[in-house]
């Protein structure tokens, strides 16, 4: 399955990018597509990005990356 979302990177060439887009942007029990959040911290040192299933209503990521 692939969702629409997938459509908006133009630069998949290969099987592997395919399958590693499929897995980051779908859920991971359900295969619906996920929800994306990106939010700042406070500080703006930080965002986060968080994924949840609207299927399985589980958040499947949360993760921080710090801004350099
Ligand atoms: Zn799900």
């Amino acid at each position: 399955m692939i969702a629409d979302k997938i459509q908006y990177f133009e630069n998949i060439k290969s099987e592997a990018q395919l399958e590693f887009l499929q897995a980051q942007n779908h859920c991971s029990l359900c295969g619906s597509a996920l929800i994306l959040e990106h939010e700042f911290d406070a500080s703006k040192e930080w965002i986060w990005e968080k994924a949840h299933c609207p299927e399985c209503q589980i958040r499947n990521r949360n993760r921080g990356y710090q801004l350099h």
